[in-house]
């Protein structure tokens, strides 16, 4: 019985010993020699990589991101998947060949920006800054159309013809025939006067401070997604709400109508280049060249124009170009 016990004894401590030592070989194996993996697409062996984590997150900022130029994004169906080798050795990495593999099988989707005369897309460039050199331009020669061009974002699969800002300068210059003056209407028939840009990057000074039309809570953000641009945002109220004039200025138009999807809306400049405009409303209280003071009702909340439900459309423009109102209030 002794015998036995010391047998069994021996025998524990043998393998004991061997699963000591192993574990020591297999972490020593994997301190020296870095695991290779295998990397398969949608079922397809496509090569070898030794640092994981560096390839795949590289693959994740291009989806996301796209090569930082003019792919905005990329959307692929399957992302690859890893697997561990532990017995081969000498194994060819190919990370770059990987990425690249995985690259072509997404859609990348195109980022470009529009220049648009009265709605319709005339030119297209690569950058927002060249869209807005364009404008710019336009303004400064003092274009007919001026006031009609606008800028929208748009992402497609298939890269457009991009041109530069002086090409558009070129093409879509209107010499304007006599000094007139925009006219601004009053009630019916009005004139839509879209913001001839936006700015989606930092915010500028204003020099006046405003108060909310409305009180109440954004329904939709300021900002361009998926080629539509919203150059306000949308505060969700009743309809009948007073909208009050977020800050003291003049009355530049009071419009009844559709008005290019602004529906009944007014706008107010405040000097210096800025103005606020108030869309979607039922009623108006004002008419053009009235002077109103900060929280004056000068409209009511509705659902007229491009909408589906009761709102204010709320717009911040510095020299025509739409400003986040987000950076400013609400
Ligand atoms: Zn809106």
């Amino acid at each position: 019985m002794k015998k036995l016990l010391i047998h069994i004894r021996s025998w524990v401590k043998v393998i004991s010993l061997v699963i000591i030592a192993s574990i020591i070989v297999m972490a020593g194996v994997a301190f020296i020699y870095k695991p290779t993996y295998s990397v398969t697409l949608n079922g397809e062996l496509i090569g070898y990589t030794k640092d994981k984590s560096t390839l795949q997150s590289r693959i994740n900022d291009y989806i996301d991101n796209g090569d930082g130029v003019n792919i905005a994004f990329v959307q692929v169906d399957n992302l690859p998947e890893y697997s561990l080798c532990l017995l081969k050795k000498n194994i060819e990495t190919n990370d770059e060949e990987i990425f690249n593999k995985v690259a072509d099988s997404g859609t990348a989707y195109y980022r470009y920006y529009a220049i648009l005369d009265d709605d319709e897309e005339k030119l297209y460039v690569a950058t927002f800054e060249e869209a807005e050199k364009a404008v710019e331009g336009l303004k400064e020669k003092n274009s007919k159309n001026k006031d009609d061009i606008t800028i929208q974002e748009k992402y497609e699969i298939e890269p457009k013809d991009v041109v530069t800002s002086e090409e558009v300068i070129s093409k879509l210059y209107e010499k304007a025939e006599t000094k007139k003056t925009k006219t601004v209407t009053s009630k019916s028939g009005g004139v839509f006067i879209a913001a001839s840009g936006v700015n989606t990057g930092k915010k500028v000074s204003l020099g006046i401070s405003l108060i909310r039309p409305v009180s109440g809570t954004v329904t939709s953000r300021f900002g361009t997604r998926w080629g539509s641009t919203h150059k306000g945002i949308d505060i969700g109220a009743q309809k009948g709400t007073p909208v009050k004039a977020a800050a003291g200025g003049t009355v530049v138009l009071s419009s009844y109508g559709y008005n290019g999807g602004y529906g009944n809306y007014v706008i107010i400049s405040h000097g210096n280049g800025v103005q606020t405009v108030y869309g979607h409303c039922t009623s108006l209280n004002v008419s053009v060249g009235q002077k109103v003071s900060q929280g004056q009702i000068v409209a009511t909340v509705g659902s007229t124009g491009r909408s589906t439900g009761n709102h204010l459309h709320f717009e911040i423009r510095v020299n025509g170009v739409a400003q986040n109102p987000q950076n400013y209030l609400y």
